[in-house]
Order: structure tokens, then C-alpha cells, then sequence
């Protein structure tokens, strides 16, 4: 099959968003933030155009950004047009500069680079790089650029599977050349370099199969998050379909049990915190009196102290305990190191199945009611 880093990273969000998007191709109305990203990308794709002999002005380069952005415009909420249009000239003209202090003696090599490299003899990656640099040592640079105004932690960027897709793709496309890739935000004109070990890009690679395999057999269930909230297929998901109401169901007013349930939700955790404070004052007053009793205006405060263990020396206990036999009865398989090293994606899809099969499973129920998010709420994914 063919694959690309937007499938493999709309597989590993949620299936079902996946199959929504690619499968069952259903269209939706690409946002305000996607407008203008791809007006962006084509004014930096008109800037580093390696046809043009020399490099555009900066005007030219607003100017680019100008007209496809006017070809997008209508598509956005009026009220946000002329913020988008501001920002798009200011990142660009700040780009422009900086632009201005790169090394010399590094040149575009290609942008927009289409690629279809082969991936474990059947299936083939796909994608398209946005800008292939020569550097000043003759090295590739592959940069990505991004246009949200939200920068992810550099631990995220460094484990991004789109470089790795991409440093796959140089590797392929300019054999012998050494490549590295780099993350380019435009909002913030910051450059993330970054160098893949051969171990990094054999993770990637695992995943990508393991997003391959989820597809050949047909894995589409929901998996439900805070990605939930910007997801434009909501309408179409399975999960978020408005319920069938059977007829004797009609006289349950089920928007007052929302209510309700979600104002006791909010009092409970708000009684919470509360509880926490006093407690911790009442604590300080018998600190302070020396004393571990307090009666006054009709209550009475007793406070018992004791220590629980908070972590063990593992090898001191084996040492102990294992000469008489009694380590076994102690050590026992830890749930939530099982479910980290399942969600770690260290396990070959078949592995983790096993692994999964050899639990005994109850069912557990988690009920979120909050306000309904208004439009204006909603984060946006680029
Ligand atoms: S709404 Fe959530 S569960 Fe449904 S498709 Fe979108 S991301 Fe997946």
C-alpha cells in the first residue's frame, strides 16, 4: 500500500478519524489555520524557487503570499481575515531578514519535492518536502515548514516521525549525500536542526508498519481524546452520532442530569482542594500547640501520624528476601508497566495482541460531562 507521514500520524491520533478521512474519504471544510498555511507555503515556495536565478524581494515575496492568500480569504471567517493577512506579511518579512544571515554557499536544491519510496518491498511512502537545501559541505538539509503559532516542546519535535519519513525519502532521492532534517516555525522564525540515529529512524519505521498492519486488517475503533475537540469528522464519528432515542426514553430529561452531574463534579473538586487547605491549616494550629487533639465550639480534632512505604530499594528487598524464598510473593506484574510498555510501541503488533489477550478484562466506566465548547474555544490542529 501507499502510505504518507498524514496518514500514518491521522492513523496513530485515532483509527476511526483515519477510515473517516482516507478511507470513506468523506470532505469537510478545511479550517481557517489551513487557509493560511497554505498561502504561507506557497509565498516560501515562490521565495526559494531554485528556477528563479536570483533571490525575489522581499515585496515579491509579500506580494506572492498576497495573492494566495486573496485566492483563499473568502473561506475564513470575515472577522479574522485582516489578523491572518497581518500576521502572514509580518512572519514573512521577519523570515525575509533572517533569510538574509544564512550561511554562504548553501543553495535550494528542490522545493516541493514530490517522493514515492519503496517501504519493506510491498508498500511504498509517499509525501512532499517542502525545501531540499545544498549545504556550504556539500550535506542535504530538509526543512519542513510549520505555521502554527503553537511550538511543541523540543523533546516532541526531536521524536517527530515526519522528519523521519522525510530523512528516509533523502536518503532514497540523493544517495551518498548526508542528510538532516530540520523544523522550520515560521511564526516564531525558529529553526530546530535535527540528526536521526539509524536507531530512531528503525523505531519510526516500526511504527509506520505497525500503522500499516492496523489498516490491513481493518482496525478503525474510535480512540477518544482531547483530539476529540478540534476533530472536524466529529459529526461523522461513530462515538459522537446524535443516539437513537427509543421512545420510552423520552421522558428522561437527560440535559437536567447533565446539568446536574456536571455542577456536582465541579463542587466536588473545588470541595476538594478546599479540604486540602483547612486540613493543612488545622495540621499547622496542632503543630503549633504541640498537641495532637483539639476540641473547640462543639468539634473535636484528632490527628494520628504513621509512615507508608513510598518506594522500595528493589535490589536491597531481593537481597533479602530472595535467599528465603520469599521474593516471588512480593514481586508481582505491575499493571501499569504492562500498560506503559504496550503504549510505549516497543511491541511488534502481533506481540502486543498477545500481550493484550493474556489480561482478564472488567469493565470500567469514565463519564466527562463539561459545557459544551464554543466554536471560539476549539484548538486547531495545522
Ligand atoms: S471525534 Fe475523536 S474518536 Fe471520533 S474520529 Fe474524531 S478523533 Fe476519532
Amino acid at each position: 500500500m501507499r502510505i504518507s507521514y498524514s496518514q500514518c500520524q491521522a492513523y496513530q491520533t485515532c483509527p476511526q478519524l483515519y477510515k473517516l478521512q482516507y478511507v470513506d474519504r468523506i470532505p469537510v471544510p478545511a479550517t481557517a489555520d489551513l487557509h493560511f498555511g497554505s498561502a504561507v507555503h506557497e509565498a516560501l515556495h515562490f521565495m526559494y524557487d531554485p528556477q528563479h536565478l536570483k533571490l525575489p524581494s522581499v515585496e515579491q515575496v509579500v506580494e506572492a503570499f498576497m495573492a494566495a492568500w486573496r485566492a483563499r480569504q473568502a473561506e475564513v471567517p470575515e472577522e479574522q481575515q485582516q489578523s491572518y493577512f497581518e500576521q502572514g506579511v509580518l512572519m514573512l518579512q521577519r523570515h525575509y531578514q533572517s533569510h538574509s544571515r544564512r550561511e554562504q554557499g548553501r543553495y535550494t536544491a528542490a522545493t516541493e519535492q514530490f517522493f514515492s519510496i519503496p517501504f519493506d518491498g510491498e508498500h511504498r511512502l509517499t509525501g512532499r518536502i517542502d525545501r531540499v537545501d545544498v549545504l556550504p559541505d556539500k550535506g542535504l538539509e530538509v526543512v519542513d515548514y510549520k505555521t502554527s503559532r503553537r511550538m511543541p516542546p523540543q523533546n516532541v519535535m526531536a521524536r517527530d516521525a515526519q522528519l523521519a519519513i522525510y530523512r528516509m525519502a533523502a536518503d532514497a532521492l540523493y544517495p551518498g549525500r548526508e542528510a538532516t532534517t530540520a523544523l522550520l516555525y515560521v511564526f516564531h522564525d525558529y529553526e530546530m536542526r535535527l540528526t536521526q540515529t539509524p536507531e530512531f529512524l528503525a523505531e519510526k519505521q516500526d511504527e509506520i508498519r505497525d500503522v500499516i498492519a492496523g489498516i490491513q486488517a481493518q482496525d478503525f475503533e474510535p480512540r477518544p481524546g482531547s483530539h476529540c475537540d478540534w476533530c472536524s469528522y466529529r459529526p461523522h464519528c461513530q462515538l459522537y452520532r446524535a443516539p437513537v432515542l427509543p421512545e420510552n426514553l423520552r421522558e428522561v430529561d437527560i440535559a437536567a442530569l447533565l446539568r446536574e452531574y456536571a455542577d456536582l463534579y465541579a463542587r466536588e473538586k473545588s470541595a476538594g482542594r478546599r479540604l486540602e487547605l483547612v486540613k493543612q491549616e488545622i495540621c499547622q494550629y496542632l503543630d503549633r500547640c504541640q498537641t495532637e487533639r483539639v476540641e473547640e465550639g462543639g468539634y473535636v480534632a484528632e490527628r494520628r501520624k504513621w509512615k507508608r512505604p513510598a518506594a522500595w530499594d528493589e535490589q536491597r528487598l531481593r537481597e533479602l528476601l530472595a535467599p528465603m524464598g520469599l521474593w516471588d510473593k512480593v514481586t508481582q506484574v505491575s499493571s501499569a508497566a504492562v500498560r506503559e510498555l504496550l503504549k510505549s510501541r516497543q511491541l511488534p503488533r502481533e506481540t502486543k495482541r498477545a500481550v493484550e489477550s493474556a489480561a482478564t478484562y472488567s469493565e470500567v466506566q469514565q463519564l466527562r460531562v463539561r459545557p459544551v465548547a464554543s466554536p471560539e474555544d476549539e484548538e486547531i490542529e495545522e
